[in-house]
């Protein structure tokens, strides 16, 4: 199928289909961990490379090419590589394209596990990050070394929602000889493109928006054919194994369908609490880059198509106020978890930022009434309700 020929929207439909000779109208689920061969001949020629096809579900399997090739397409990327977990994406893309004596820029709000990846694991292979703050080109600029191979970051960030440029860092990139990585978490390619602003690889954690619906965990990451085949991202995750199941591909795949307007109807919520939370008289402050008082807006919205589903907030009084709006829910699910249909409700100084420095906690703005907010589906005004018992 000419794929390029379709909008996106199409594309998460339709790219990817590859039917068997039953001619099923939904996709197939190829839960198979070796593939058979005609003859001797053939399993040589497979091994070799010289025919291409499946061998083992580590190095490919059908599902999993069809997600590969419908998120691909989504995202305007000549190759996706999907792995067990957003973790493993990101361990692919380092492991695969980093030597020992390599530098790494990052944001300094990036997901905890990814800090403790490159803060602790990647310390012992002799590969060193510098972390600067999100928002700052020129704390980029400083940061880089000679031997600096790679930009890492999300945005919007986790959990104050902060803005970066990525098509100035992505020229810095290019200035530095470094690869632009960005973890398109909290937008997917619906709500930005980043490939298309100039940057190297993306990442996801598809166990969020992209599923959607909270039920499996899965990553991929995607650039251009050179840097995942020859720069060994693919290599990587063929032979250490961190490779995506076919089931979780095939409930992902079946999540991409409805990405587009799930992406939509989570910023029309998300926006209109934002809006609410902003006039409530016990809420200090509210961070959404949906919201003309963010930082950054101008910048969010010519950057994403709207605010996304994360909206972050202040209360009034410290701790305990913001435990009692958790406490009062009786609707919303208290979980770190986000990206789901369901609405999820978080405490970061406690939670996902629990095990940083009070100080840390500081400089990076994340105050004890912090809460973060996941926008789910459910009718606005029950949201609403549920938030207001605690809030009074
Ligand atoms: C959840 C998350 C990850 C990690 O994904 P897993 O699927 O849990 O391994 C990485 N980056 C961001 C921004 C996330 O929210």
């Amino acid at each position: 199928m000419p794929d390029d020929q379709y909008k996106s929207e199409t594309c998460a439909l339709r790219t990817g289909i590859h039917r068997s000779q039953f001619n099923e109208h939904s996709e197939a689920i190829y839960l198979t961990s070796s593939f058979v061969f005609d003859n001797a001949q053939q399993a040589a020629a497979r091994f070799s490379g010289e025919e291409s096809g499946n061998i083992y579900s580590r190095f490919t399997n059908p599902t999993v090419t069809a997600f590969e090739e419908r998120l691909a397409a989504m995202e305007g990327a000549e190759t996706c590589v999907a792995t067990s977990s957003g973790m493993s994406a990101i361990m692919a893309c380092v492991m695969g394209l980093l030597s020992a004596g390599d530098h790494i820029v990052a944001s300094q709000s990036i997901f905890g596990a990814t800090v403790n990846l490159f803060n602790n694991i990647l310390k012992k292979f002799d590969v060193h990050t510098t972390f600067v703050s999100a928002t700052e080109v020129d704390a980029w600029r400083n940061a880089v070394r000679q031997n600096t191979k790679l930009f890492f970051l999300e945005t919007p960030s986790n959990p104050l929602t902060e803005i970066s440029d990525i098509a100035e860092l992505s020229a810095l990139a290019k200035q530095s000889k470094a690869w632009l990585v960005i973890d398109n978490c909290f937008c997917t390619p619906i709500l930005q493109k980043p490939l298309e602003l100039g940057a190297d690889i993306v990442i996801h954690s598809a166990t969020k928006y992209l599923d959607g619906q909270g039920r499996v965990l899965g990553g991929a990451v995607l650039g251009n054919r050179e840097l995942m085949m020859d720069g060994g991202v693919y290599g990587f995750l063929r032979t250490a194994g961190p490779t995506l199941s076919a089931f979780n591909a095939w409930i992902i795949l079946k999540g991409l369908e409805t990405l587009n307007i799930r992406m939509d109807a989570h910023s029309k919520n998300a926006l209109q609490i934002a809006q609410w939370l902003e006039s409530h008289p016990n809420v200090e402050r509210v961070f959404y880059p949906g919201l003309a008082s963010h930082q950054q807006h101008q910048l969010a919205m010519r950057q994403q198509r709207s605010g996304g589903g994360i909206v972050s907030f202040e209360v009034k009084g410290d701790k305990e106020a913001a435990w009692r709006v958790i406490d009062s829910t009786q609707l919303v699910s208290i979980t770190a978890n986000l990206g789901d249909v369901k609405t999820t409700l978080t405490h970061p100084a406690t939670t996902t930022h629990g095990r940083i420095s009070q100080e840390a906690r500081d400089a990076a703005g994340i105050s004890d009434g912090l809460l973060r907010l996941a926008v789910g589906l459910e009718a606005i005004e029950d949201i609403k309700a549920d938030l207001v018992r605690g809030l009074g």
